[in-house]
């Protein structure tokens, strides 16, 4: 039976460590760090997803500066919010929830945003830094997996390991990380002939696709460890990719959904506001 990685505690640790180098860095230059949301519209999700990345901001003693705008604000008008933003001294970090409403391009917005603002590290600078393995902010989500992997000891070094999706946000990311672990890797995704076969060959099976309990026990090889990053809302509630209760028996670690990779990608946030707040302050 795996042994489960409670991403909820990490996550509790990580803020508690944090909280202590906040309140250093607030000695130190006397102000306190500062991050500033962007929310346009009233996506539901995106506003619980909000209320607690705020939430989590104040807990570890950053400041927290939030941007609600309506959902039919013109692209002009954002874009003038998060110039504003980016000019702004004081904020070290900018983050604009997504998705934006439709009528809005989300590239053109996200691109206003300065790298070493960029605390969800999606911009292009942040993205092929981590590919050239140049000092960069790693998406919080991939992030939080590796810190996962990393507090259970798990050697990762030569294991193959396979990552189903490959969204900018998560797959290619992680896939990236795992490399940098020296990992054989392998990206699945929708146009992936075998893929059971393939996962079945996986000594850490990572899983971000957004398909309730796609992954089942015949694809999961005997003592591997799985990561669940799917989020899915079904009429038995929020429940990963992975068929958690059969998975388990075979697994050697796996991770739960709710409380496994979600808050992690809550910590991991925090982590970098407070990396890229050191970074502008050519701290490394
Ligand atoms: P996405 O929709 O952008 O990408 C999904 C990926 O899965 C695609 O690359 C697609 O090719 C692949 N895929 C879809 N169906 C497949 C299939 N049948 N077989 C193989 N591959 C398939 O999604 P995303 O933004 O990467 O998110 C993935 C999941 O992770 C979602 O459930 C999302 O809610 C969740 N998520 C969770 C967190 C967190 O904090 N836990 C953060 C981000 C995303």
């Amino acid at each position: 039976m795996a042994k489960i990685i409670d991403g909820k505690a990490l996550s509790q640790k990580i803020k508690d460590e944090l909280k202590q180098k906040v309140s250093d860095f607030e000695q130190k230059f006397g102000r306190k760090i500062t991050l500033a949301v962007v929310l346009v519209g009233e996506n539901p999700a995106s506003q619980v997803y909000v209320r607690n990345k705020i939430k989590a901001t104040e807990y570890v003693g950053m400041k927290s500066l939030s941007f609600y705008m309506p959902e039919n604000s013109t692209e002009e008008e954002v874009s003038q919010t998060v110039l504003s933003l980016a000019k702004d001294d004081g904020v070290d970090g900018i983050l604009v929830q997504l998705p934006l409403p439709k009528h809005i391009n989300e590239t053109k917005i996200l691109n206003l945003i300065p790298a070493d603002k960029d605390v969800d590290g999606f911009l292009a600078q942040n993205v092929g830094n981590l590919l050239l393995g140049e000092p960069c902010t790693i998406a919080c989500t991939p992030f939080g997996v590796i810190k996962m992997l990393q507090s259970q000891n798990i050697e990762l070094s030569g294991k193959n390991a396979v990552v189903i999706g490959r969204s900018n946000i998560v797959g290619k990311p992680m896939a990236l990380l795992l490399l940098k672990e020296n990992c054989t890797v392998t990206v699945c995704h929708s146009k992936t002939k075998n893929l059971s076969e393939v996962c079945k060959n996986a000594d850490i099976l990572v899983s971000a696709i957004g398909r309730p309990k796609f992954v089942t026990a015949d694809m999961v090889k005997q003592d591997a460890v799985v990561i669940d990053v799917g989020i899915n809302r079904t009429e038995q509630g929020l429940v990963g990719d992975v068929d958690f209760e059969n998975v388990k028996e075979i697994a050697s670690y796996i991770s739960p959904v709710p409380g496994g990779v979600g808050p992690m990608t809550i910590a991991m946030l925090l982590e970098n506001t407070y990396l890229c707040a050191l970074r502008r302050n050519n701290i490394e």
